[in-house]
């Protein structure tokens, strides 16, 4: 039976191998197609102001609309796009409709909302990309403050002094600027202090045991605290309890994104949020 076994085994390893060569190669074509046919389309994550308990921005996150394989989350498909190359064109994508979107908005006079959107760390290390954003700006016709870029803290770290400049050209602007996943990067503090952004977004890893971890709970109020002595905004990610959003605001936090006020939503949905909001007064409390 050992003998039987080795090859078996080996073959199995090999048509295993086999299949995920051919299913990598099958979802970067399918990605390249669906990037040509326009299969992307975004959600927007509310944002809630904790000292009003408003919404104040929104956060547009990408889907990908495949006809069999249904809503596939960016999870799925960022890693493989940022690896081809296919992100580019789909983060030049993401930003012209979020811009053109949140225009959109301010025409129909929804209250004043700041989109905002992440980069890739390749997006972030391409020549032009000030540019780009600016053009981007241009064709939507938004205020340059109603757009924030989220950069990862990992993408930042990797190079500090290069990321220093990109997010100079990007500050000159007029956008507002936000380092994601906060907390999960190893910041160094000094550099911390050079860059020229406005938010810190504390990594949903923190807060979802806020209430219930010592440690977790620390480290988000060191964050607050840090956040605050550098005159940036402290946004909480992944909130789901009322619980944690209790805690969140007695230790100061600004604002909080999560699914205990709203998970992504399309953008119909925003809209009727707003139209409930003109009814009923304030959205949270
Ligand atoms: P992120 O920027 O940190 O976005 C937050 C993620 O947490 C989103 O996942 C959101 O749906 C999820 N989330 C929000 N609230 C909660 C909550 O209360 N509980 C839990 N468990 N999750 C929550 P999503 O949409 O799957 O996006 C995952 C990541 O993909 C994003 O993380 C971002 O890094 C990346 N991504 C999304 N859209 C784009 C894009 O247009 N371009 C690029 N380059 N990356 C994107
Ligand atoms: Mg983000
Ligand atoms: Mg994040
Ligand atoms: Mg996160």
């Amino acid at each position: 039976a050992a003998r039987a076994e080795g090859p078996t085994r080996y073959r199995f390893h090999t048509d295993a191998m086999a299949q995920a060569i051919r299913e990598r190669v099958d979802l970067e074509a399918l990605l390249r197609h669906g990037i040509e046919r326009n299969q992307f389309a975004l959600q927007y994550q509310p944002r809630v102001d904790l000292a009003s308990g408003t919404v104040i921005g929104v956060e547009a996150l990408v889907r990908w609309r495949h006809p069999v394989l249904g809503l596939v989350p960016p999870a799925r498909f960022i890693p493989l796009a940022e690896e081809t190359g296919l992100i580019d064109d789909l983060d030049m994508w993401v930003l012209d409709e979020a811009c053109a979107r949140a225009a959109t908005w301010r025409a129909q006079g929804l209250p004043p909302l700041r989109v905002s959107v992440n980069l890739s760390a390749r997006q972030f290390q391409q020549a032009g990309l000030a540019q780009r954003v600016q053009a981007a700006l241009e064709r939507s016709s938004l205020p340059p403050a109603c757009l924030e870029i989220e950069i990862t803290e990992s993408t930042v770290m990797r190079d500090t002094g290069e990321a220093t400049s990109v997010l100079r050209s990007l500050k000159a602007l007029g956008v507002a600027l936000s380092i994601d996943d906060f907390g999960t990067g190893y910041s160094s503090l000094s550099y911390l202090k050079r860059f020229p952004i406005d938010v810190l977004k504390i990594d949903r890893s923190f807060v979802s045991d806020v209430t219930a971890d010592p440690n977790d709970a620390a480290i988000a109020c060191a964050i607050i605290a840090l956040a605050h002595t550098l005159n940036l905004e402290a946004v909480a990610e992944g909130v789901e309890t009322a619980e944690q959003a209790a805690f969140l605001r007695e230790n100061g936090c600004d604002e909080i994104q999560g699914y205990y006020f709203s998970p992504p939503v399309w953008p119909e949905q925003i809209e009727r949020m707003f139209a409930e909001k003109t009814a009923n007064g304030a959205m949270v409390n």
